[in-house]
């Protein structure tokens, strides 16, 4: 490793927004280590966005291999800050010019009913690692939680993701009623459309028997967000955005046939025989963004399984301080940790993960294509590309990292000697999981034969 500069940057998460910080300092002189949690840097495109995004994920893989192949940049897998490294130790002692949160967020937001939490894997599973377990369950060497999807499961959320969640249900229980009549169909095929495939084979949906799995969310349809107006949006903008929404919405369940109730409030457990076997739910009253309880209306969902899908945040890491759910970052647009003056934050672990709002960069046009896309249910002509997710990540990565770059750059540049303490320790982070420094190399023995 050359001792080729004298500003040394950490940053803690390999993905979108670690791999491009990572890229803009070193392009402007500042070595950089990126700690990775994982054996691959790839984040929520390898783990939270759905395998069907073939072609979208091998391209996001490269783009990721580029940046961390860059001069300047070190890559230490398998080194999670809170296991491997610890917080305060990373801050106080191995004087880095500067330390850049780039974890995400990996930690469901509760479901918010007091006790739920027992009832995990017992009837309540939570978004991450149902997807997660998605994403990997078809490779030989996976190991983690599996899960069933049984019909008829009721789905809490709203956003983007819920509709990936009742995506990946509709597809497993259709695929399943197919095999049984002894048809042989796949994800790819069913991901296109659930009624083409049944028109392809002359039988009628509802013959099937799949009653399809239930999606609840708390405000009114056209208030999903699955897509964002642009910022100070004038009240056509904002009329525009909802009808996208309701379009979206019933473009999607055309597709995929799930059902759907909107202004419904997650109140309460209903719990047989220690499993959650459903939820009391109530009507609500919407006013702007409050969406609060009817009195009487008060009713039971019951259902095989509940999936929370209602929001990801920043994963609690010992001895990083919290502000309800998310670090102690200053504000948004600076994302300075409250604790040291040179610990900032980028991407998801700042704001968590919300919507796609490509508007940030895109006019609501694109806007709207880059969420019909990613949920394909466009009417265009069967193009997927959904980069425009991922530009305004990228492009707000870059902004923080070249304010962080320029904030370094003013700063007391550090010894030889402690440039060299810093080396010492990630050579023994490096040497505990055999990386020898070739990235190509690692990245070769670690992904799986199968991984999809
Ligand atoms: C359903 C869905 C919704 C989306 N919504 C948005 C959105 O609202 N806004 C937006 O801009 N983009 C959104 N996107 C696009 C995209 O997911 C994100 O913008 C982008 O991938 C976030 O990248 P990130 O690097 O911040 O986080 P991640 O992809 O989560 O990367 C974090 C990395 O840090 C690593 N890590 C975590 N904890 C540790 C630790 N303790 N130590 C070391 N490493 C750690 C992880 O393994 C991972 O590699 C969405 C995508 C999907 C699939």
């Amino acid at each position: 490793m050359a001792n080729n500069g004298q500003h040394f940057v950490a940053v803690i998460g390999g993905a979108v927004s670690g791999s491009v910080s990572a890229e803009i300092l070193a392009d402007s002189g500042i070595r950089v280590v990126v700690f990775e949690q994982n054996t691959r840097p790839y984040g929520k495109i390898e783990d939270g966005l759905p395998r069907w995004h073939v072609e979208q994920r091998k391209q996001e893989y490269s783009k990721i291999d580029a940046r961390m192949k860059k001069p300047g940049v070190t890559f230490v897998p398998c080194a999670k800050l809170g296991r491997d490294i610890d917080f305060k130790d990373l801050c106080d002692n191995w004087v880095f010019s500067a330390v850049i949160l780039a974890n995400g967020a990996w930690r469901d937001r509760d479901l918010g009913v007091p006790g739920a939490d027992e009832y995990i894997d017992k009837g309540l599973v939570y978004q991450n690692p149902f997807i997660y377990w998605y994403n990997h369950k078809n490779e030989k060497g996976y190991d983690g939680p599996r899960y069933d999807t049984p019909d008829e499961t009721l789905v809490v959320g709203g956003g983007l993701a819920s509709i990936d969640v009742v995506k990946v249900l509709q597809l497993e229980n259709y695929e399943k009623a197919f095999k049984a009549r002894g048809i042989q169909t796949s994800m790819h095929e069913l991901e296109k459309g659930i009624p083409a495939v049944c028109k392809k084979h002359g039988i009628k949906p509802e013959d099937l028997g799949v009653k399809g799995c239930l999606l609840i969310y708390r405000r009114r349809e056209q208030d999903m967000p699955l897509a964002q107006p642009p910022e100070n949006a004038t009240p056509e903008q904002i009329a525009k955005t909802e009808s996208v929404r309701q379009k979206v919405l019933r473009l999607a369940r055309e597709k995929f046939l799930f059902r759907f109730q909107d202004r419904r409030l997650t109140q309460g457990l209903v719990v047989e025989n220690g499993r959650l076997v459903g939820l009391k739910v109530a009507e609500t009253l919407v006013e702007g963004r409050k969406a609060s309880a009817l009195p009487g209306t008060e009713h039971e969902l019951r259902a095989p399984m509940i999936i929370s899908s209602i929001g990801s945040v920043p994963e609690f890491i010992p001895g990083v301080a919290m502000k309800g759910e998310y670090y102690t970052f200053t504000n948004e647009q600076e994302a300075r940790y409250t604790g040291y003056e040179n610990v900032f934050g980028v991407g998801n672990v700042v704001t968590g993960q919300g919507n796609i709002r490509a508007s940030l960069v895109h006019s609501q046009k694109v806007t709207e294509q880059v969420v019909e896309n990613y949920l394909g249910v466009g009417e265009g002509n069967g193009d997927r590309d959904i980069s425009g997710a991922f530009a305004p990540a990228e492009a707000k990565a870059a902004a923080r990292a070249e304010a962080v770059g320029l904030m370094v750059k003013k700063a007391p540049k550090l010894s030889a000697s402690q440039i060299g303490e810093i080396e010492k320790r990630i050579a023994a982070l490096h040497q505990k999981v055999g990386y020898t420094g070739d990235y190509d190399a690692w990245i070769a023995k670690v992904i799986p034969p199968d991984l999809e």
